[in-house]
């Protein structure tokens, strides 16, 4: 039993507000309707709110510096004075206007615009107008950072005053304070380097300790006892020179200020481990979640006068934690750890909702299993009080997670036997395709009847607003079924008409009745449940709210069959049936995790599986699984790649192997750079796979020739993320480049994903332009 009170805190707090307040405040004054003030307002109330939320928890202290209008990230960008100089903002521009316009971007406006005086030389007025700065996914996670730019010259001093202001306003409010920044290294790490001069932004660190070691003394001299500093990098696979370069900056910040808790999550720390607890610092935080194996060698090597800060309770998910399970865990710590013992969530709860209150409509049992970040500060309290002797065994709020752990262990409806005996029968040989690709090849050449260079699209047309207002009044209940029903058929027909009128090969139906790729097929499946405010930040003001996947899996009845049969029966050409496959599903849930990702996976896959061998069945010849998210689940250490696509690319292949050799196996991919993981993409054995590779002018592809790929491949040729409608020279040229690389007579055409996104004008020209492309290429061949 630790001697001294257990302490609890949490590494941070989602910023949106329960009712996402942020998002609506940010939207309102990007459309000029509230001014900065007013947006500062909101931003106040809710770091009110969420402190109070904290104190009220009994945390020890309550973190401050997690807020940001836009992202954490960013606020370090104008926090260290490193701002890209491309904005050429005028000295006289807001702190947030050019925070906004980094995040953003600007678009081009002639001189004379609100708030441009004569002669005035803001490069944004100059012509081009800036892109935003580059967005990327922070870790493993579905949130995305802005990358802040550095230069071989970029200086850095001390330029924002919010972080010091947001300390001052917690201390006005009465509360002991712990700031939180995001460290040298992890910022370094997170930045690209730019530039014509090559340099290596490592070697900015010199310049960059300092300012740090400023913030640290500003901070000291505002009274803040301790401060956070994120180093999430100590859980990657870094070169020697980063890691060694750990120590010496630590030499330097420790002293700097108030007491450094340093704060690793999201993987475990393996060959940092010593490193880790040995930097000079006054404590250390670690991922019990992610590395509970971990725990014990942390206790070994962390020098007795440390706080050791346990990161037991899930930040990433939204299980209500096993309290027995997480003493199991916590109790050799504290009895080995001479220290003292904090306790927090894995990492900042910025990954989860606010709160569950107001989520009445889950049925009572699944909600009790479930914890959003509010109901996660509750829980620390109860972990630390049990650890510290304050609470004991007939503490009621023990026996009330105990019973929610028990009726979670043994529920029907998360357990079903007929799932598991399905997956403990799988015969031999299900996830393999009978016959070899090119055995398959000729079937489905000698089937479908394509021209040489088949013209297709990736799934999805345009979601006008009169098809989001027919949902949106389906799901009130102001349109019946019918009527739904009828108004999608509708936009189905329009879609294949057009298409067959701009003379693509293969048709899709066009996605029309699917609000969401995940979420249109969790809610058919079994074993999903839906949240009403559950949204989590994503980027910006833009959240996402993930199903819950809380149960074994099943397929209860056909999901797509109808439409997709319907949208056939309009058209002699193929029609593409259009699924969303296992891992991509799992990727963007709330996974459950009292079982493995790999076997949850593998349930999503059998019941895509029967969806395909029903479209099949149906006399659909042509189905694409589209699996988006495959490579964002990769684990963030190498080592660890090899197993998971192992189960990725088996799952995907359960999902596609059901069918005979003449049906053609689609798949789609985007978002990310494939190249690194080439053979666990030719190892699910897709027929023919599509890509996202227009932004990289094919860039991407060579790595598919060099690899000899052996499939066939729509490498995109237009970028859907813009209304800019590309020419058919422009795209005749990608598509001479991807016929170098990858044998013609396996090269597919269409853009690069789906395009939900745009309106009908662009969308057709840019695909008449593309067919014409095609067209035209195939005539030199
Ligand atoms: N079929 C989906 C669509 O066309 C694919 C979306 C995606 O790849 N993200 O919208
Ligand atoms: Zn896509």
């Amino acid at each position: 039993m630790a001697a001294t009170p257990v302490l609890t805190h949490t590494l941070g707090f989602p910023r949106m507000g329960a009712q996402r307040e942020l998002k609506f405040a940010l939207e309102r004054h990007w459309r000029g309707e509230i001014d900065a003030a007013a947006l500062e307002a909101v931003g106040a109330e809710l770091r009110t709110r969420h402190w109070q939320a904290q104190r009220d928890a009994g945390l020890a202290f309550v973190t401050v510096g997690d807020f940001a209008f836009y992202d954490h990230v960013a606020n370090h960008i104008q926090l260290l004075g490193c701002e890209s100089a491309r904005f050429g903002f005028a000295p006289d521009t807001p702190e947030l206007a050019r925070y906004f316009a980094m995040a953003r971007g600007v678009q081009a406006q002639a001189h004379g615009a609100p708030g441009c005086g004569a002669g005035c030389t803001h490069a944004a007025h100059e012509g081009a107008g800036q892109s935003a700065l580059e967005m990327t996914k922070w870790f493993d996670t579905n949130y995305h950072y802005l990358v802040p730019e550095l230069h071989a010259g970029t200086a850095f001093s001390l330029a924002s005053e919010r972080l010091f202001g947001e300390v001052a306003q917690a201390q006005a409010l009465g509360h002991r304070v712990k700031a939180v920044l995001v460290g040298p290294l992890t910022f370094l790490w997170l930045s690209k380097e730019k530039g014509d001069t090559p340099f290596d932004r490592l070697a900015l660190l010199d310049r960059l300790l300092p300012v740090y070691a400023q913030i640290l003394a500003r901070l000291k001299a505002q009274g803040v006892e301790w401060v956070q500093i994120d180093e999430p990098i100590l859980g990657l696979d870094l070169p020697a020179a980063w890691s060694q370069a750990f120590e010496p900056a630590y030499w330097q910040l420790g002293k700097a200020g108030p007491q450094v808790l340093l704060a690793t999550y999201f993987s475990p720390l393996e060959d940092h481990l010593r490193l880790a607890c040995q930097l000079p610092v006054a404590g250390l935080h670690v991922d019990a979640v992610r590395a509970p194996h971990e725990l014990t060698g942390v206790a070994d090597w962390l020098p007795g006068y440390k706080v050791l800060s346990v990161g037991v309770v899930d930040g990433r998910n939204i299980w209500r934690t096993d309290p027995d399970a997480a003493l199991a865990l916590l109790r050799p710590v504290a009895d080995k750890h001479q220290g003292p013992l904090w306790i927090a969530p894995s990492c900042s709860l910025l990954h989860v909702p606010v709160s569950l209150a107001g989520e009445d409509a889950l049925d009572a049992e699944l909600r009790s299993w479930l914890t959003f970040a509010t109901e996660k500060l509750g829980e620390l309290g109860l972990l630390a009080a049990l650890l510290d002797g304050r609470a004991g065994d007939g503490d009621p709020r023990l026996a009330d997670a105990r019973a929610a752990a028990a009726s979670r262990r043994a529920s029907a409806r998360v357990h079903r036997p007929e799932v598991t005996r399905r997956l403990a029968g799988a015969p031999e040989g299900a996830d393999r395709r009978r016959a070899p690709f090119p055995a398959r090849q000729a079937v489905q050449r000698t089937r479908l009847r394509l021209p040489l260079l088949p013209t297709t699209t990736i799934g999805s047309f345009p979601q006008t607003p009169a098809i989001r207002a027919a949902r949106a009044a389906h799901r009130r209940g102001a349109l019946d079924d019918a009527e739904y029903q009828a108004r999608m058929r509708a936009e189905i027909a329009h879609a294949v008409r057009t298409q067959e009128a701009l003379g693509l090969d293969v048709l899709v139906h066009g996605e029309a009745e699917r609000n969401d790729m995940v979420e249109y097929f969790g809610e058919q499946l079994d074993g999903f449940a839906f949240t009403q405010n559950g949204w989590v930040q994503s980027y910006g003001s833009r959240c996402v709210k993930p199903p819950v996947l809380y149960g074994d899996v099943a397929r209860p009845r056909p999901m797509t069959v109808d439409w997709t049969v319907y949208a056939q029966s309009l058209t002699p050409r193929p029609m593409k049936g259009m699924l969303t496959g296992p891992v991509t599903i799992l990727q963007w849930s709330f996974v459950r995790d009292d079982q493995p990702r790999s076997r949850t996976c593998e349930q999503i896959a059998w019941a895509i599986r029967d969806e395909v061998a029903d479209l099949e069945r149906a006399g659909i010849g042509i189905v694409q699984i589209d699996e988006p998210a495959i490579r964002e689940g990769l684990p963030l250490r190498r080592a660890h790649w090899k197993p998971y696509l192992d189960w990725a690319t088996r799952a995907f292949r359960i999902a596609a192997c059901g069918v005979g050799d003449a049906t053609q196996i689609h798949t789609h991919m985007c978002y990310s750079e494939f190249n690194d993981i080439l053979p666990g993409i030719a190892a699910m054995d897709a027929d023919v796979i599509t890509i996202e590779t227009s932004r990289s002018g094919m860039e991407l592809l060579q790595g598919f020739g060099t690899f000899k790929y052996p499939n066939e491949i729509g490498p995109g040729v237009y970028d859907i993320h813009s209304p800019r409608v590309p020419g058919v020279d422009e795209m005749l040229r990608l598509l001479r480049r991807a016929a170098e690389v990858v044998p013609p007579g396996n090269l597919w055409v269409n853009p690069d994903c789906g395009l939900k996104t745009r309106a009908w004008p662009e969308t057709e020209a840019a695909l008449r332009n593309m067919v014409q492309a095609a067209g035209a290429l195939r005539a030199e061949h």
